[in-house]
């Protein structure tokens, strides 16, 4: 089978693609054929090293197609069912081994491109709003890169809870895509100050909860929007790791809580993830979430849609399709 592998990190190039015998499911396992994988902004930090992983690695953590084998012990999944997943590594290939308690069904009415496009940045923005800060009626929110994979998907479910959003993107064109996903209101933090904006959309109030994936360029300011007692989720570094912070800081802006969060110990049972991935796919398959699928590209391509990605240029979704 094809897969694209990483023998060293670096740039998109480091990704090759490979010829490797078709997995075997062990004890626990289900092989699924993959028929979309997701690209996520984590397979850009694995590539670059950021994160470590032992080399050679197949990249990619989201996929969602079809069981072909079932090791022994599996009583989740049965061959031919339709499935999608998140967090298990292998996901750039045409077959991958997955542990079947991380396996979930796909819905009839939602394809396996829309089940790898909802997986990861659905079940993600899902534990961001509703359980890492549940937001509720009259809460406002500061969601930074709102027009990307996550951030469409957390403005939808941020305004199905109720809450106010306000959205910060680089370019008009991803203004309007966060509008689109219900932000109350968005800011060009490539050209506007959004910590003098919070304060004024909010006339001084600032926000219950800042929502920061960008990391290196914002999150500083983004102290100075929370309102006392808010709190800072820190889940990503697309512009780049943050340093180290006093704990003093958090006293002195306002009593601040931080987190730095993973989806990993938001989906820690297979009933926390059941539950997660059945209220994402369920509000897919009834048109209460609005995936928006930018990019399909061939698996072998992987390299330009990395481009694309750590360029910017992309908004909602990147799939690889094998
Ligand atoms: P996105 O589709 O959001 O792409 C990243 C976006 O970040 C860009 O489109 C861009 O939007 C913005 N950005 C700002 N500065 C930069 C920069 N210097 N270089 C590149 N991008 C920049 O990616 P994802 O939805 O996959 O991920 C979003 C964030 O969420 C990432 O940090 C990722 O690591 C994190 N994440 C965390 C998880 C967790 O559980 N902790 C799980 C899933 C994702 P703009 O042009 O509008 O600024």
């Amino acid at each position: 089978m094809k897969a694209i592998r990483l023998h060293h990190t670096g740039g998109p190039e480091a990704l090759v693609l490979d010829d490797l015998p078709e997995p075997t499911p062990a004890a626990g396992q289900a092989v699924v054929k993959i028929e979309a994988a997701g690209l996520n902004y984590i397979d850009v930090y694995f590539r670059t090293g950021l994160y470590r992983g032992e080399l050679p690695l197949t990249l990619g953590f989201e996929a969602a197609g079809t069981v072909t084998a079932v090791g022994s012990g599996v009583a989740e999944v049965r061959v031919g069912d339709r499935v999608a997943y998140a967090g298990v590594l292998g996901a750039y290939a045409q077959y991958a081994a997955v542990p079947a308690d991380r396996l979930v069904a796909l819905p009839p009415a939602v394809s396996a491109r829309q089940g790898a496009a909802a997986m990861l940045q659905g079940l993600t923005a899902h534990y961001l709003g509703t359980a890492t800060w549940p937001l509720r009626p009259g809460d406002t929110c500061l969601v930074h890169a709102a027009a990307g994979g996550v951030g469409l998907l957390l403005c939808q479910i941020a305004k199905m809870r109720g809450a106010r959003v306000i959205a910060t993107v680089s370019t008009q064109g991803k203004a309007e895509l966060a509008r689109g996903a219900g932000a109350d209101e968005v800011i060009l933090y490539s050209e506007q100050d959004f910590e003098a904006e919070v304060k004024r959309l909010t006339d001084g109030r600032k926000v219950q909860v800042v929502y920061d994936g960008v990391g290196k360029t914002t999150f500083a300011k983004g102290l100075d929007c929370l309102a006392p007692r808010g709190m800072m989720v820190l889940y990503g570094q697309a512009s780049g790791p943050v340093g180290s912070l006093d704990p003093q800081v958090l006293n002195a802006k306002g009593s601040l809580f931080l987190t730095r969060p993973t989806l990993a110990h938001y989906v820690l049972t297979r009933e926390e993830l059941r539950a997660r991935a059945g209220d994402i796919l369920g509000w897919v398959s009834d048109g209460r979430l609005r995936l928006r699928i930018d990019l399909e590209v061939p698996l072998q391509d992987a390299a330009a849609a990395h481009r694309a990605l750590e360029g910017r240029h992309t908004t909602g979704k990147v799939l690889l399709i094998p």
